[in-house]
């Protein structure tokens, strides 16, 4: 028996294919995005079509952007637009002849993570991806928590917390909000935080690159952007006060996060001890989507 994972990256669908007890990876493929619905269908079975007779018989999961609903079967929150609305999954499960589970993609970032990367060692792990978007992901003994709406840990339209008045109303975010946490701790937020801030453009990367390099506006925007991530966490802390925290996406990369976010969050925490809540860094990186897809069958179901 075998997993087989899918990941619709914006620019590549990566696929794994593991065997479910050795957790050996067997094979691994990597094709370009389609930019249209029929596109992505076509690439998925024609993916799942090469390892048909390989690997028979295997499971598949696939990890996609924004959600589906569970009322209609449809679509809905891509930041690819053209996929809201269609029946995804129910198209593919009949294309190919077999049940498919699917999840958020950061959903299957911190499954992941949790199963036997860097937080498998802990029963409660909260992951968040700092990458283009902010996504968010709880799984709660190796399961997900996709909660009742299919929208459990989605915490990036939740807005900033314990900001000042000189903050408020916050940057616009494309949900039709104020503040949300996505338009701070994405690398799109924090690049248009710079560009308002010192009217110069630059990516999240290449901030990060003038930061290293000592420059005095990059060191002042990342000040913000920790103290920004310390904020966020020290919610989700007081919230669900997960065993372990893990970063995943471009900025999980950028290491002064945990050295210094578990000394900025504790003045937000309603604990009067220091907290000892793991911050980590993915083990996996971006291969975390794919593995993470194959992991939404359960061990029980091999
Ligand atoms: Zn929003």
């Amino acid at each position: 028996m075998y997993r087989f994972g899918i990941d619709i990256g914006g620019t590549k669908i990566a696929a794994i294919m593991i065997e479910a007890t050795s957790e050996k990876v067997c094979f691994e493929k990597t094709v370009a995005t389609p930019d249209h619905y029929e596109g992505l269908c076509k690439a998925i079975i024609a993916m799942v079509k090469e390892i048909d007779s390989a690997f028979y018989p295997f499971t598949i999961g696939i990890a996609h952007p924004g959600s589906c609903c569970p009322k209609t079967g449809k679509m809905r929150n891509s930041n690819r637009l053209w996929l809201n609305d269609e029946s995804f999954i129910a198209d593919l499960e009949q294309a190919l002849g077999q049940n498919i589970r699917s999840s958020n993609d950061g959903n299957c970032f911190v499954l992941s993570e949790a199963m036997n990367g860097a937080a498998k060692d802990h029963k409660v792990v909260f992951g968040a991806t700092l990458g283009t978007g902010l996504g968010g992901g709880l799984v709660v003994d190796k399961k997900l928590n996709h909660g009742r709406n299919l929208i459990g840990a989605e915490w990036g339209h939740i807005a900033m917390p314990w900001v000042e008045a000189h903050e408020l109303p916050g940057p616009a975010c494309y949900c039709g909000l104020h503040n949300c946490l996505e338009s701070h701790l994405s690398g799109t937020g924090l690049a248009r935080a710079y560009e308002q801030q010192f009217q110069k453009t630059a990516s999240a990367k290449e901030i990060v690159a003038l930061y290293h390099q000592q420059d005095d506006q990059a060191i002042a925007i990342m000040d913000q952007y920790l103290h920004h991530v310390a904020r966020a966490f020290a919610m989700v802390i007081n919230l669900i006060d997960p065993d372990a925290i893990v970063l995943g996406g471009g900025l999980s990369h950028f290491t002064p996060i945990y050295q210094k976010v578990p000394a900025l969050w504790q003045k937000y925490l309603f604990c009067p001890s220091k907290v000892d809540t793991p911050l980590l860094c993915a083990q996996y990186g971006s291969d975390s989507g794919k593995r993470g897809a194959a992991w939404l069958w359960p061990k029980t179901k091999n």
